[in-house]
């Protein structure tokens, strides 16, 4: 991996007559356009040029315009947008993706240019809240909209509609007898007072160790990759905002990369308690208007200085930094940093590329790391530094195995006696339980009794799952929706339809039934509408206004709940089923990191894993607290099939309505698949979910021995392939499932 040299040959002296324009279109690479006189342009300014019969803005670009096309050919610059130029840093990590996921330059520039906007002005989003008035007539419709508002945050007219199977009237009526009122739900939502620290950290040694170490590197920047390496409540954020003072202190910018919302509101006020200052927070569901105000001052637009910290998701990875010092991807191995659709991308590997471009420090922190970046770290690409131990008096919570099939829950039941009788003990001693299942809804199956059909997705080769809220299954692929049926739609027999296995929601109530008096609290993405509604419920299981949490995914990661001192995991098997070569690496790095919310102050912590396994390794690994054993023997497992990290792949799914099309599209592919030196094509075969939102899908895995090697055989093999309009191509380097 090589970034390429940039401005090699750029002649100040005299400007130049002509430019290369890169558009944020899938075109197929820059525009050649004519510099009016006057006009000094130098690589990435932003200009506006004409295009057919439009206008669309860009980038000036790097390379060299094609001097033997005459000058009557092109068309000239309409004019340079306002602001700075983009630094040559961000205009070679454009092409340097671009190449690398074999993307158009100018879609990459794009998601550069999305924050920018069209100057339009968005129009807010309005909910509806209950005021508390009673409507004057209480129709069976109304009853429905109001008891999901009691028991859910607000909602827009058309949610509402569409949860509680009501025409839009119904909430009109509602708001025009003040039953409802209107609340924004864009607005920013409040900053969390949970789990702030004061001031600059005392740091411990093994943490000064590692602050030296990005510090040194932040100071005259220079890349340099880190893998901080730390257990659960080391301390790993505090030592990365040392580093982020060491950077805007020689008046550069730090970006910290987080894999959900939640974990960027307490950050921000962390950050803001640590610096007085709160940083600038980038996400998908920020409104437009904020977009442009973060994408502006990370920029320095207004000639004001350009805000020195952004948090946020990983598209926060394309912002126009002005001076970027610092990049820090936390919770590095997070399956959500991978984009999996449009231009498929991993913005952890993205940042290491995007921080050497810019020649500054990259820190990845995890207290499970990516095999990926393990191998790094060994390879000496990765500088490791360690935090072995959690920070202050608090010690790693005891992981106890209860294996199911010894003593399997009575029917309808979920919870083991063991798991229920520590619930019990942890009320009674005045602490807090979690009890974890990542699966949302119900039931993630419906089956009738009478002819044993199960209910599908039209759409998809997936389950429906059963949701309580509105009493509707769902696909949890494409979104389809719809009532339960009285009837099974398969045998007509009434009343037979049953949920099979447990959701969230499930445990919920099995929870509520055999703790009555204890107050719950399900957290799921389901149960919970906004950033601001998530937030606040975060601050009420802080403050111990909360007994027991059950929640998926969303409460398993870097919360800090100081009462939290049991943490259950219901099905610790769930993510090892389906045969997929990294199931034994993400489940154990979630359980790891669920587990790892418990006893995290002075009062110690257990974990009670419930499994039909185990004898699994993940299970005895986690029972033993010996990670690097179990990173050990995956790695062995992935250098024995030739699977990353050792060799790299590719996936190519193709999809389309027509499934005998597809098939013989794909078997005349499969004849011009790259066979050869260090390089090995697998399929076609059905992909994981083999018919997707009404598409067919097939699947080809190319291995090979190297990342330059693959790149190749794609290109080679890709671009003289035609796809019919019907079908769909889409071309995943370094898929995360294989
Ligand atoms: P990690 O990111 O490794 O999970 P955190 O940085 O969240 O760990 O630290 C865990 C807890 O310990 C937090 O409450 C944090 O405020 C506290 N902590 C960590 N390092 C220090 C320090 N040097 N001084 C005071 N408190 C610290
Ligand atoms: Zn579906």
């Amino acid at each position: 991996m090589s970034v390429p040299g940039l401005f090699a040959d750029d002649d100040s002296s005299a400007a130049p007559s002509r430019v290369r324009v890169l558009l944020p279109l899938p075109l197929a690479g820059a525009y050649d356009y004519l510099v009016p006189a006057g006009l000094a342009l130098a690589p990435g300014e932003p200009v506006r040029v004409p295009l057919g019969p439009r206008h669309v803005d860009g980038v000036v670009w790097t390379g060299t315009p094609d001097a033997a096309v005459p000058a009557g050919k092109l068309k000239p610059v309409t004019a340079r947008l306002g602001g700075p130029p983009f630094p040559a840093e961000l205009l070679a990590f454009v092409d340097w993706m671009a190449d690398y996921t074999l993307s158009a330059p100018g879609q990459v520039l794009a998601m550069v240019l999305r924050g920018r906007g069209d100057g339009t002005q968005p129009r807010p989003r309005i909910g509806w809240a209950p005021t508390g008035t009673v409507p004057e007539r209480m129709t069976p419709a109304r009853a429905r909209v109001l008891e999901i508002l009691r028991d859910g945050p607000p909602r827009t007219a058309a949610e509402l509609a569409e949860i509680a199977g009501v025409g839009a009237g119904v909430v009109r009526g509602l708001a025009d007898q003040g039953v409802l009122a209107p609340v924004d739900l864009d607005a920013a939502p409040p900053v969390p007072a949970h789990d702030a620290g004061s001031g600059p950290a005392h740091l411990n040694p093994a943490q000064e160790a590692a602050a030296d170490a990005i510090r040194d590197a932040a100071r005259a920047p220079r890349f340099e990759a880190f893998l901080l390496d730390g257990v659960t409540g080391s301390g790993k954020t505090e030592v990365y905002l040392e580093a982020v003072a060491e950077a805007m202190a020689t008046g550069r910018q730090a970006l910290v990369l987080l894999p959900e919302i939640a974990l960027t509101l307490a950050l921000a006020a962390r950050i803001e308690a640590r610096f007085g200052a709160a940083p600038l927070q980038w996400h998908s569901d920020l409104p437009a208007k904020e977009r442009r105000r973060v994408w502006r001052a990370v920029r320095g637009e207004e000639g004001e200085t350009p805000a020195p910290i952004v948090i946020g998701a990983r598209s926060a990875l394309f912002l126009p930094f002005a001076r970027l010092g610092l990049v820090v991807v936390d919770e590095e191995h997070d399956g959500a940093y991978k984009q999996d659709d449009g231009i498929r991308y991993h913005a952890r590997d993205m940042s290491v590329v995007r921080a050497r471009a810019a020649g500054v420090p990259v820190v990845l922190a995890s207290a499970t790391p990516s095999l990926e970046s393990h191998a790094n770290a060994e390879r000496g690409r990765y500088t490791r530094l360690r935090l072995e131990s959690r920070f202050g008096s608090a010690g790693m919570p005891a992981v106890e195995v209860v294996d199911m099939r010894a003593a399997p829950p009575g029917r309808g039941q979920w919870l083991s006696p063991r798991l229920a009788e520590a619930v019990a003990q942890t009320l009674e001693a005045g602490e807090q339980a979690l009890l974890f299942l990542n699966r949302r809804g119900y039931a993630p199956l419906t089956l009738c009794r009478a002819c044993g059909h199960r209910m599908g997705c039209p759409n998809c080769a997936a389950w429906l799952v059963s949701h309580r809220l509105g009493r509707r299954l769902v696909c949890h692929h494409c979104g389809y929706s719809a009532p339960e049926p009285e009837t099974c739609p398969e045998c007509g027999a009434a009343h037979k339809l049953a949920p099979c296995g447990p959701g969230v929601e499930r445990i919920a109530e099995e929870a509520a039934a055999r703790f009555p008096d204890a107050r719950l609290a399900l957290l799921s993405s389901d149960h919970i509408e906004s950033a601001a509604e998530l937030n606040r419920l975060l601050g009420q299981i802080a403050a111990h206004e909360v007994d027991i949490l059950i929640g998926t995914q969303l409460v398993a990661k870097g919360h800090h709940f100081p009462g939290l001192t049991l943490v259950g995991v219901v099905d610790a098997d769930l993510g090892l089923t389906g045969g997929d070569l990294r199931a034994g690496e993400r489940t154990f790095q979630l359980l790891d990191q669920v587990a790892g919310r418990a006893g995290r102050a002075d009062r110690p912590g257990r974990v009670i894993l419930q499994t039909y396994m185990p004898e699994h390794t993940v299970m005895r690994a986690l029972a033993a607290g010996d990670r690097d054993r179990f990173v050990a023997a995956e790695m062995e497992a992935r250098a024995d099939a030739g699977y990353p990290p050792y060799g790299r792949l590719a996936s190519l799914v193709l999809s389309g309505p027509d499934e005998a099309g597809l098939g013989t599209f794909a078997r005349d592919l499969a004849r011009t698949a790259p066979r050869g030196e260090g390089v090995h094509a697998l399929g076609p075969a059905p992909a994981p979910i083999a018919l997707l939102r009404g598409r067919h899908r097939i699947r080809f895995l190319v291995k090979a021995r190297n990342a330059g090697v693959l790149h190749d055989a794609l290109v080679r093999w890709l671009a003289p392939v035609r796809v019919p309009s019907a079908i769909r191509l889409a071309v995943d380097i370094d898929p995360q499932s294989f």
